[in-house]
């Protein structure tokens, strides 16, 4: 027998918060207790139908079985560039401009790896998606982590950032509307963000996963639409959360040519690109119809009402997002994140996101995701009233 021995790079990891509630979970459903799930955001609603019929029809095509282009196909980046435009009135060169993904979770892992050297940091928000500064540790990296506070509207402070750690950092990740406080981002914000870039030589990554799950006729912006950013940074896009299809890999990254270009580069030597029958289903999506992903919104809205409405009416500190499909509730006095989540699993078998898995300044809070149906909604708010919240 060989002894196995993992890589510091493994062995430095944060302990996976989630094991202590996977083991209640467990227990839980043991006991026959009828679970709710309001923890992993994934889409509980189908994949359009014309978009499934558009892989159907490529993946009969030999054409589509070869390897594909590690930078995308050409017909993609170009229905990328031509959403781009139409959505959000941005011009870019499919050429050199953009670069596709297999789901925008790995161009965001990967492009640490095209700019950070041993040492070097990288200023992430905290709480955030998990991946930036799992990310920025596997290149060599550190995490600076900025805190998103509510009296903030969870938006960093880029002046509370010390001068030398700016000066230091390399990239910035920031991403809104934002998983996992829902915050939305200001357009005075992003001109922020830009003119410290600037004055500090940082690369912007923005992840803009959620631009299109947004209510009551809210549209995000695109961190490009502002003055000077498309000179500072990159921004990631996805498929998956917009058009039901976190199961098919499929997102891409626009901005900086050198920056593109750099994450292609550590791409090509690792991957070889997305399936070409997955991204002939991407063109369908992006060139198609919309009134899809209105109906999709329509449904979280209504879902985001029923939970928010009834929340606040148990007396529950939390406010009624504009976008993603997420709700982020302060937990009740006398709690932690972990507590309060192990209270309403045991309690009332609804599962939550404890928000310190986010990092620690998401601890006070926990997530709920909108990904069940109205009448399960309605279930949740009836268990937590039950238990007097
Ligand atoms: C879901 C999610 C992603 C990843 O999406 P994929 O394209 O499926 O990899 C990226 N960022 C955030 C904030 C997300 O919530």
């Amino acid at each position: 027998m060989i002894t196995i021995e993992k890589s510091e790079r493994l062995k430095k990891l944060p302990p996976y918060l989630f094991k202590e509630i996977d083991r209640q979970k467990e227990e839980v459903r043991k006991r026959g207790v009828d679970i709710i799930s309001l923890g992993v955001g994934d889409p509980d609603m189908p994949t359009p139908s014309h978009i499934i019929e558009a892989l159907q029809k490529a993946a009969i095509d030999p054409e589509n079985h070869k390897y594909p282009s590690y930078s995308g196909m050409d017909d993609f980046n170009r229905a990328v560039a031509r959403w781009y435009k139409k959505r959000f009135n941005v011009k870019l060169d499919s050429g050199s401009e953009v670069v596709t993904l297999i789901g925008s979770k790995e161009g965001i892992a990967h492009i640490p790896l095209a700019f950070i050297n041993h040492g070097d940091l990288a200023l992430v928000t905290s709480p955030g998606y998990p991946v930036y500064d799992t990310g920025v540790q596997f290149a060599g990296g550190r995490s600076y982590f900025m805190d998103l506070k509510k009296e903030n509207d969870f938006l960093p402070d880029l002046k509370a950032v010390p001068p030398d750690i700016a000066k230091k950092a390399k990239l910035m990740f920031i991403n809104y509307p934002n998983n996992p406080t829902s915050a939305v981002a200001t357009g005075e914000f992003f001109k922020e963000v830009v003119r410290f870039a600037e004055a500090n030589n940082i690369i912007v990554c923005h992840d803009a996963a959620y631009t299109e799950l947004a209510f009551d006729g809210y549209k995000p912006a695109s961190f490009l639409e502002t003055d000077g950013a498309r000179e500072v940074g990159i921004e990631f896009h996805s498929l998956s959360k917009t058009y039901n299809m976190t199961g098919w890999r499929l997102g891409f990254a626009v901005g900086r040519t050198e920056v593109v270009n750099a994450l292609g580069q550590i791409k090509s030597n690792i991957d070889s690109g997305a399936f070409q029958a997955v991204q002939v289903a991407g063109i369908a999506a992006l060139d198609g119809d919309q009134t899809c992903v209105e109906k999709i919104n329509m449904e979280y809205a209504e879902r985001r009402n029923i939970l928010v409405d009834g929340l606040i009416k148990l007396g529950l500190s939390v406010k009624k997002p504009q976008a993603t499909f997420y709700v982020w509730i302060e937990v009740p006095k006398g709690y932690t994140s972990a507590q309060y989540t192990s209270h309403l699993l045991s309690k009332a078998g609804i599962v939550v996101t404890p928000g310190n898995g986010f990092g620690a300044a998401g601890e006070g809070y926990i997530r709920m995701a909108l990904t069940v149906g109205k009448e399960r909604m309605k279930e949740v708010i009836e268990r937590i009233r039950s238990i007097g919240f």
